[in-house]
């Protein structure tokens, strides 16, 4: 699953290879976020199995609105996580690798709660966005597995904006093929839903008149900007020959910055909230780690005194006999 060191790892599918390249040739203030991403690919790819296995169970009885992940319990390997966390932490300067809890931080990432991680960047006297970005790396492996092993467990059609698997709001609306349908995609675990082209993603507006799109002054021709006049809400649109794969989704989401301040100056932003509060629990497995961890968590006792020795052979009143 985990390789000695991340900084020797490399993203071993070449394709992935050489747009990374590209995109730090194009966007070099980012190496930070394309070392991170390059690692988290590269783990998604590589430790597959490891992640697959920790792919919960969705909850069958969960409201139908809920994301396929809501309320679920993740039994992850817990030594192995902390030091995927802990190499990933080490890529960035900002944050100190030894006061963040592995763990804690990927079930805070997962639900997507800023809040939890902003406490924790506190604590530890990190760089809260710095470590919030860290955290959606982190989760990205797991995310990834569960969208490639629930897939077949989403609904047929999901009406909501927000991610049917992670909860997420969309980074891209895509446009495929001769069709042109409109697919949301997930900038965390890649999956892709359909949904009608005049219906605002994040708060269902579907008057046309407050429905809008901005558009690159010159040259290209398959992006666009899908705003909402109503909740100042925006999408980028991309017009693909095929589907994006989940990590082409994160770096065309990264190499197309310039859009993202386009829509900004505007007045227009991505919600700070997820679309929907997941509420994961992601419980350690056990192994050394966890024995370790209660050998600790268990107080060395003095050796026995003589006087231990003459309560043990009398008990005191109120014990019982
Ligand atoms: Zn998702
Ligand atoms: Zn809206």
């Amino acid at each position: 699953m985990l390789w000695p060191n991340a900084r020797i790892r490399h993203a071993r599918n070449l394709e992935v290879q050489e747009r990374v390249a590209a995109a730090r040739r194009e966007t070099p203030e980012s190496e930070v976020w394309l070392g991170l991403l390059e690692a988290a690919l590269d783990e998604s790819e590589g430790g597959a199995t490891t992640w697959d296995g920790a792919v919960p169970k969705p909850v069958a009885d969960r409201p139908v609105k809920a994301p396929a992940l809501s309320h679920t319990q993740v039994t992850l390997d817990g030594r192995a996580a902390r030091a995927w966390v802990r190499s990933l932490l080490k890529l960035t300067p900002t944050v100190n690798p030894r006061r963040i809890d592995g763990l804690a931080l990927l079930e805070a990432a997962v639900c997507y709660d800023d809040a939890r991680i902003d406490a924790m960047a506190a604590t530890a006297g990190a760089e809260p966005h710095a470590l919030r970005v860290l955290g959606q790396m982190a989760a990205l492996p797991l995310l990834q597995a569960c969208a490639r092993r629930l897939a077949g467990e989403l609904p047929a059609t999901w009406w909501e904006g927000y991610c049917p698997l992670c909860g997420a709001w969309p980074v891209a609306a895509e446009y495929t093929g001769l069709e042109r349908q409109r697919r949301l995609r997930c900038g965390r675990c890649g999956t892709g839903w359909a949904i009608p082209l005049l219906r605002c993603v994040f708060c269902d507006e579907t008057e046309h008149d407050k429905l809008g799109y901005l558009t690159p002054e010159a040259g290209e021709q398959t992006r666009k900007i899908e705003v909402c006049h109503t909740c100042k809400g925006y999408v980028k649109g991309v017009t693909t020959v095929r589907t994006l794969s989940p990590w082409a989704i994160l770096l065309d989401d990264l190499t197309t910055v310039p859009l993202d301040v386009a829509a900004l100056e505007r007045g227009y932003r991505r919600p700070e909230r997820p679309g929907y509060a997941l509420d994961v629990q992601i419980e350690d497995s056990g192994g050394w780690w966890k024995f370790w961890r209660m050998v600790k968590a268990v107080p060395k006792q003095p050796p026995p005194t003589s006087t231990n020795l003459h309560d043990l052979d009398q008990p005191s009143p109120g014990r019982g006999a």
